[in-house]
């Protein structure tokens, strides 16, 4: 018999997120303003500001097409997407009500996934957008071709955030979006699969506190192959929502009693 398990990623968590507000946001799209759309050309990337209340569309402009995307607090680049955090709390999948989350101390949901096009419940395990496998990288490419100079999402990424006065030190985690992804859980190995996307579709994800967003169009192209021979460009829409986000948990800073060592209040329990 198999020894029991418990979910890590809590289903009933204390914090839950706010369905209703998300959902009328949802609802009301096409009550929403358009105030910026540019496409992304092939083996580029672009940064830009996404305001508090905002939402923004990764869209296949041209056809099927790997996307990466990476962001920060707009006013604090330490604060930033947290592909571990994410992952402890939501699971690794992205999907409608997925809460994108910063490291601690802040710890909070600076995005929530709102909308996507293409049904990724449909079979399982075919899933679309999610947080494993990082983004590709000239190093992983050489180790793996023998080849350097090729294009990678990791110079893209690097060319969308140079104008914002960011640095590669300052890169860390992204979403894989339109990368469907097959896990393998006994073998613990991941395989791509071409996406199911097609021209038009996007994922959409609103912006819980003003953000800086960096996307790259991926080499993989369609997700069939490193340096695909087709690579399509991504659009981009950002909208206004004329929301407000919900509020923020305010979690209790340990560090302004911390003393070096764990003590424990009276009565209580250790944590795990
Ligand atoms: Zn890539």
């Amino acid at each position: 018999m198999n020894a029991p398990t418990r979910d890590s990623s809590a289903t009933v968590p204390k914090y839950q997120i706010d369905k209703d507000f998300y959902t009328s946001v949802r609802e009301a799209k096409d009550r929403h303003k358009l105030i910026d759309r540019f496409v992304i050309p092939p083996y580029n990337g672009r940064g830009f500001i996404v305001k508090r209340g905002q939402t923004f569309r990764v869209i296949e402009a041209e056809g099927p097409q790997v996307a990466d995307v990476m962001f920060w607090n707009a006013d604090n680049k330490a604060e930033f997407l947290s592909m571990a955090r994410t992952w402890l709390m939501e699971g690794i999948w992205v999907k409608v009500f997925t809460r994108l989350w910063s490291d601690v101390p802040w710890l909070r949901p600076m995005a929530v996934c709102i909308d996507e096009t293409v049904d990724t419940t449909k079979k399982e395990g075919d899933y679309y957008h999610h947080f494993v496998m990082t983004h590709c990288c000239p190093e992983v490419m050489e180790a793996r071709t023998g080849q350097a100079g090729l294009n990678a999402c990791h110079l893209n990424l690097l060319q969308a955030i140079e104008p914002f006065g960011l640095k590669e030190s300052d890169m860390h985690d992204n979403i894989n979006v339109h990368q469907k992804t097959r896990f393998d859980p006994v073998l613990g190995k991941t395989r791509a699969a071409r996406t199911a996307a097609e021209k038009g579709d996007y994922i959409e994800l609103y912006a819980n506190i003003d953000l800086l967003v960096a996307v790259s169009v991926c080499p993989n192209g369609d997700n069939t192959a490193h340096q695909a021979a087709v690579v399509r460009p991504i659009a981009i829409e950002i909208y206004d929502t004329g929301t407000t986000p919900p509020e923020f948990p305010k979690w209790t800073d340990w560090r302004l009693t911390w003393k070096g060592k764990w003590m424990p209040p009276a009565g209580a329990k250790s944590g795990g």
